[in-house]
């Protein structure tokens, strides 16, 4: 259950509260550490391990718009209200504090807002959560005011995005003249001429990419790309999808593969016709992803084959694109899904890319609720394992009959939409 976006990577804190297991403050110590505690814009709280609250800093009795008297000795849930991003109270099982005290999780989360109580004032906040020690499983809980943050993060947004649209169109038409100058029947040119050009039609190819993944990424990044999911068998449709690029593998020489099997069978080898695997899936936000997996297998690969298989187990179906090319050193593979991340050695320095794709998949994967991660050896090849929660063959014939009746009343009457 992904309730922080930083998992139990944050160090503890003792200096706050002290304790008798971690090197206890003196006294002028731990007044400093007070006035330090009471003095800070943001707002901290520390919860006991049954949930009541031990102490409250003054921006903190701001931010929930309670006396001081009111918070100290109650419950979390009495003063501390979040909402969700679509602003409604945030359950039990959702509320990152609850969560803490239960699993012993700790970290950062940015997706909730804070209520203060006495003027309904809604505010973002970025609440982190650390422990005070091992053994207390007292929470020291830090509210700060993202709002002005997240003002200046969509300031950005909206200035990439805007920017990589507007420069899309006159790339797409110096890569269009660039076109028509190479090709023999509108323009004598050369044969230096025509190197020079290609390597500008190749420039302008790979600026037109830039901009286009800038533009998905300022899209996926302020939440504005809405999934449309539906229930698919997945073998079909993958194979369905990953066949479409058979022309491109086969350009480059490499031989092709599609199998299914169960997980645990080896990769490539099971071949289990007729096995139908169900999940829900945004369809062109799949076709987007097999697409770049498969791009890349190309991309990275001198030789050998490319092998796509789709498998399951009771709970999750898993598509495999694997490849037998120049592979990842392992250390590399916790980063090739950040933004704008390359590998940069000698086998990858001639090859081309943004950095960018990988990110783009993973944000795809999670807004389907997936998993995705990578799999590799240096010299013999890269997996790229994309998993789903598999539903089952009842449920996939409910909702398919539900969303097909939608669809065929919409279309006898077009105005019920
Ligand atoms: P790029 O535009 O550079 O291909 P990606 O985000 O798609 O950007 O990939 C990030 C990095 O991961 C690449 O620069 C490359 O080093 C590595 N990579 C991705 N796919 C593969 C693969 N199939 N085999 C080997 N390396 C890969």
């Amino acid at each position: 259950m992904g309730l922080f976006s930083r998992k139990n990577d944050t160090p503890s804190a003792p200096i706050i509260t002290g304790n008798t297991q971690i090197q206890q403050p003196n006294v002028a110590e731990q007044n400093l550490n007070e006035l330090v505690v009471q003095s800070v814009h943001e707002g901290v709280v520390i919860i006991g391990s049954d949930g009541n609250i031990r102490l409250v800093n003054p921006a903190a009795v701001n931010m929930f718009g309670r006396n001081e008297e009111e918070i100290i000795g109650f419950n979390y849930e009495t003063t501390i209200r979040l909402l969700d991003k679509n602003g409604n109270q945030v359950s039990d099982e959702h509320n990152p504090i609850g969560y803490s005290l239960k699993s012993g999780e700790y970290g950062e989360t940015r997706e909730f807002d804070l209520v203060t109580l006495d003027s309904n004032k809604v505010t973002p906040v970025s609440i982190i959560i650390v422990p005070t020690s091992e053994e207390q499983r007292n929470l020291v809980v830090t509210f700060r005011d993202i709002t002005q943050e997240l003002k200046e993060e969509q300031e950005r947004n909206d200035f990439i995005s805007t920017a990589s649209h507007e420069m899309r169109t006159p790339v797409a038409s110096i890569e269009g003249y660039l076109g028509l100058a190479m090709n023999p029947s509108t323009a004598t040119i050369d044969e230096r001429a025509m190197d020079y050009l290609t390597k500008a039609h190749e420039a302008s190819q790979h600026l037109g990419h830039l901009f286009q993944d800038l533009l998905d990424t300022t899209k996926l990044d302020d939440g504005q790309a809405k999934t449309r999911m539906e229930p698919v068998e997945l073998v079909e449709l993958v194979k369905q999808l990953a066949d479409g690029q058979i022309p491109n593998i086969t350009a480059k020489g490499l031989g092709y593969q599609f199998g299914t099997g169960n997980i645990e069978q080896t990769l490539g080898g099971a071949r289990q016709i007729g096995q139908l695997i169900y999940a829900s899936v945004d369809k062109s936000l799949l076709h987007e992803i097999i697409d770049n997996l498969i791009e890349n297998a190309i991309k990275y690969t001198q030789e050998g084959w490319v092998t796509v298989s789709v498998k399951a187990d009771d709970r999750n179906a898993q598509i495999i694109v694997k490849d037998t090319g120049i592979g990842m050193p392992r250390e590399e593979l916790g980063h090739i899904f950040q933004k704008f991340y390359r590998i940069d050695n000698r086998d990858t320095r001639e090859i081309g890319g943004t950095g960018l794709g990988l990110y783009l998949v993973k944000q795809k994967v999670e807004a389907m609720n997936g998993r995705i991660w990578a799999e590799s050896e240096v010299g013999k090849g890269s997996s790229f394992i994309v998993s789903f929660p598999r539903i089952s063959q009842d449920v996939y014939k409910k909702q398919r009959f539900v969303l097909d009746n939608q669809a065929s009343q919409n279309f006898q009457n077009p105005n019920a939409a």
